[in-house]
Formats: structure tokens, sequence, C-alpha cells
């Protein structure tokens, strides 16, 4: 059992199929406002072209419901997507139907062809088998290169595989692959994970797992509260699950079972509200009643980065605190640039908020591989067996 990669794949002359993920952004006006998903897209698409395939482009992008809706048309995206190839880009009237098979069955060899969004059908999301047929029926060859939807079993990233001889993953997802891959197997130690963001609940998952392969967890943001109020922590208006304190609890005697070291926070900026103009740093235990604990606080940050520095894996997912705000953004930014100067380490981000923190930290290249995908990434560590990917399998 083995996953194909583009280069293995026989495509010159071929439909090739490719799922991409074209999920962009959109401004009030309906124009691409961040294309930098389309931008990941090209080197497979280009790949595609060059070793003379006729091109298949099928994508979702947000939440039609089912049904068409003009809101949410691939328009834009075929537009730039034309701009950025120096291509033409012949975009559907709905995902299967007549008029797409026309242009499907029109296409000349190295063209390009967009399915209009896949949700405009209730069959994407329900993995519906005529839709899966439907779609399948454009392709001689199946691609998936969409690591954001990977862990979803929908029609054009599992059912499709049914009705497709050859198949396999565009570069975009073998990087994924490889890059998360490395961090499951044997990796050269310490191996340091970071976790922060909103909820114990969303990484509770991949903290699990995360326990029989790490050295140290690092653990910040809305997360910790948890952790310090488990630990008897006064907490004051911080946001606290109330209902996790027991999992919290037992996680914590994992670790020390296991002999993980996990770092929680000494010291946090708390402010009235994330609103707040300004915070204070006060120990992480002790929050006054009348504030929240936003972002962990500067001593905490140095210790965390001196932990970093040290690392030779080091794997990040949820940021410091609530980065949004400027008052409260330091901790993550620390931690950003302390993940940036890490010399010689493997460096692995996932997820929306912390990919966008270190983008606005300026330190993205100096990361080794940042996941375009957040919840695919964190069931990957999990250990999961992602549908999209269980799908390529021959
Ligand atoms: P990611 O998208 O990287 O997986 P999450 O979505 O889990 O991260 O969490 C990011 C969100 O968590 C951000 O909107 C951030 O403002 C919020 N957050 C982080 N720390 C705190 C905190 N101490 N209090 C409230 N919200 C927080
Ligand atoms: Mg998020």
């Amino acid at each position: 059992m083995g996953i194909k990669t583009i280069s293995e794949l026989d495509i010159a002359g071929r439909r090739v199929f490719i799922r991409v993920d074209f999920n962009v952004p959109l401004t009030p006006e309906g124009k691409v406002s961040d294309d930098t998903r389309i931008r990941e897209s090209l080197p497979t698409i280009k790949l595609a072209i060059e070793k003379g395939a006729r091109v298949v482009l099928a994508s979702h992008l947000g939440r039609p419901k089912g049904k068409p809706d003009k809101k949410y048309s691939l328009e834009p995206v075929a537009a730039r997507l034309a701009e950025l190839t120096g291509e033409e880009v012949a975009l559907t009237d709905e995902p299967v139907g007549d008029g797409a098979r026309k242009v499907v069955s029109d296409l000349p060899a190295k063209a390009i062809a967009l399915l209009e969004n896949l949700r405009f059908s209730p069959g994407e999301e329900a993995n519906d088998e005529a839709f899966s047929r439907a779609l399948a029926s454009y392709a001689d060859v199946y691609v998936n290169d969409a690591f954001g939807t990977a862990h979803r079993a929908h029609a054009s990233t599992a059912g499709i595989t049914k009705f497709v001889g050859d198949k396999g993953m565009g570069l975009l997802m073998e990087r994924e692959v490889k890059f998360l891959g490395k961090l499951l197997g044997d990796v050269e130690r310490p191996f340091v994970a970071i976790i922060g963001g909103a909820k114990v609940s969303d990484k509770i998952g991949v903290l699990d797992n995360l326990l029989g392969r790490v050295d140290q967890i690092l653990i910040g943001g809305a997360m910790a509260n948890t952790f310090l109020k488990a630990k008897g922590g006064q907490l004051g208006r911080s946001l606290v699950e109330e209902d996790k304190l027991a999992l919290a609890r037992s996680f914590l005697k994992k670790a020390e079972e296991s002999s993980v070291d996990v770092l929680l926070p000494r010291d946090v900026v708390a402010g009235a509200g994330i609103k707040a103009e300004s915070g204070r740093v006060v120990q992480a235990m002790l929050v006054p009643e009348d504030l929240a604990a936003l972002d962990i606080g500067p001593e905490t940050a140095r210790g965390f980065a001196d932990a970093i520095a040290r690392a030779k894996t080091i794997f990040w997912n949820g940021p410091m605190g609530v980065f949004e705000s400027a008052p409260f953004a330091s901790g993550t930014l620390a931690v950003a640039r302390a993940v940036a100067g890490a010399a010689g380490a493997l460096s692995v981000v996932g997820g929306g908020d912390s990919v966008a923190a270190v983008q606005q930290s300026g330190v993205a290249d100096k990361i080794t591989h940042i996941s375009t995908g957040g919840g695919a990434s964190l069931e990957f560590l999990e250990g999961k067996k992602l549908p999209g990917l269980a799908a390529l399998e021959s």
C-alpha cells in the first residue's frame, strides 16, 4: 500500500482532475483578497501542463449550502488563476452537468478547466455516489492537492477515487505528508511541541498522541488557563473550560508518568477583556478577579524561547494569546521568532491562526514547513487516517 506522487503518474495527453484548495477569502466586492492558496497550487498545475496533461481543476469555496449561490462563484478565482498562469481558464457553469461535460470534453492538451464550486451540489459534502461518478467521468487520472480538506470524506476527496483508474497526490500534498510524517517517525531530539489557541477540546487529541513522542510540551493561550485552574490557580475572568478540568488533570498526570516535561505559563498579561487597550503582567496562578489572562507574560516567553532554542524538532499549533490585538501579541510573536531562530531544527507550524501569526511576524521563510491545513494537520498528528489520503492508496 502506498500513494503515488504526480511525478510518478502517466498524465501526458490525459485529463488530469486535480482537487485543489481554492477556498480563498474574498473582499465584500467579491475579489480575491488573499491569493496564497491559488499560488500554492501553481507548482502542481504547472507540472501537469508541462507534462502535456489536460487539466481539470475542482475546489469548494465557502459554505454555499448545497445549491448555486453567486456570492460563492469561483469566477474571481478563475480570473486570478488566469493572471497567475498566463493561460486561459475555462470556468464551467455548474460543478457537474451538460455544460461542464462539454467544457471538459472540448479541452485541448495543456489547457485548464475549472469546475464551478463543488459545494453548489449537495452531493459533494454527502460524498454521494452519483456525484462522485459524475466528477470521475471528467478524469482519466485523479490527483489530490488539497490537504486542508483531506480530513473530510467528500465526493471530490474520497468518493471519486473509486471510479478512476490512476490516482495520486500533488506536490503540495506530498510536502505535507513528508513533513508531518517526519514528526510521527524517528526525530532528532529534543522534540518540543508548543500548543496554544482557544480550546483544550480542539487539541487534546493531538496532545495525547504527542505525549509518547515529544520531550517537552509548552502550553500557552486560552488552553493554558484550563490547565492552570486544574492545578489550583485563580484565573479571574480568563477563558476557562470548566468541563475540561478533569481532562487537564489526567493529562498532566499522564505526562508526568511518561516523563514529558510540561511547561505552563508562570506569568501572564492580563486585561479587562480582549478589546482592552493595555494589559498588566501578573502571576499566572493569581489573576485578579476583574481581569482575564490574554497572553503569556515576558518571563514565560523567555522560558519558552530558551526551550525552543534547544530543540532539534519543533511542532507549533495555536497562538499564545489574543495576538490579533497589539497589547496581547508579544508572547505569540516571541514564540514565532524563537521557532524561526532555532538553528538547524526541523520546525513545523500548523493552524490557521498560528500560520497568520508567523506571517505577521515576518519569519515565515525561516520555518521548515508551514502546513496549509489546520484541522487536517491536527488529525494527521493525532495518528488518525485521513480519508483523503486513505482514498489515494493503491
Ligand atoms: P489555530 O487556528 O492556530 O489552530 P486556534 O483557532 O485554536 O488556533 O486559536 C486561536 C484563537 O485563540 C485566536 O483567535 C486567539 O485570539 C485566541 N486566544 C488565544 N489565547 C487566548 C486567551 N488567553 N484568551 C482568549 N482567547 C485567546
Ligand atoms: Mg483558528
